[in-house]
């Protein structure tokens, strides 16, 4: 992701533009995808079956590659009292949190499956979801990368959460 800001002055002087450049690799096939990637989507794929959706028929599967050869998985959880639920992402994010503490999330994967509603393209991370793990990516110092797969072709690959957060929420200290 590139960082432009426009020292352009308009008629405020006071005013300029700040521009962030996002970028997603579009793989038209995934069958080409190195094989890493395609265990990972696998993963996501394995962690739909497992999601509780009775609600949005909306089933979310994410799976991460851990630092340390770990693969994590997670899928939504939802539940009567609606907000109580939780997505995919945060699931699986949570969960490595608790169960490899200090060790670095690499990507992740995220797909989805339904029987009511159009699956066909990648549906990207909600933007709770998004916040959590641009903190991660953050906390850890490096870069998260996400593929994101829908019931077709074809899979995007952003290099880094920011690519969908570009102006995320941070505590900066002082
Ligand atoms: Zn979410």
């Amino acid at each position: 992701m590139s960082i432009r800001v426009n020292e352009k002055h308009g008629k405020a002087e006071n005013m300029k533009e700040i521009s962030k450049n996002c970028q997603l690799k579009v793989h038209e096939n995934a069958e080409l995808l190195e094989p890493q990637v395609k265990l990972l989507l696998d993963g996501a794929l394995e962690a739909t079956k497992r999601a509780y959706a009775p609600y949005s028929d909306f089933h979310v599967g994410a799976a991460i590659q851990l630092a340390n050869g770990e693969l994590m998985l997670g899928c939504n959880q939802e539940n009567a009292a609606f907000p109580s639920g939780l997505c995919a992402e945060r699931v699986a994010f949570f969960a490595a949190g608790v169960q490899f503490p200090g060790v670095a999330i690499e990507s992740v994967a995220i797909t989805i499956r339904s029987d009511s509603k159009a699956d066909e393209h990648p549906a990207a991370p909600c933007g709770g979801c998004l916040q959590v793990m641009r903190d991660v990516e953050q906390r850890q110092g490096s870069a998260i990368r996400i593929y994101l797969k829908g019931a077709g072709e074809p899979v995007f690959e952003a290099a880094s959460v920011a690519t969908f957060l570009p102006f995320g929420f941070a505590l900066v200290a002082k």
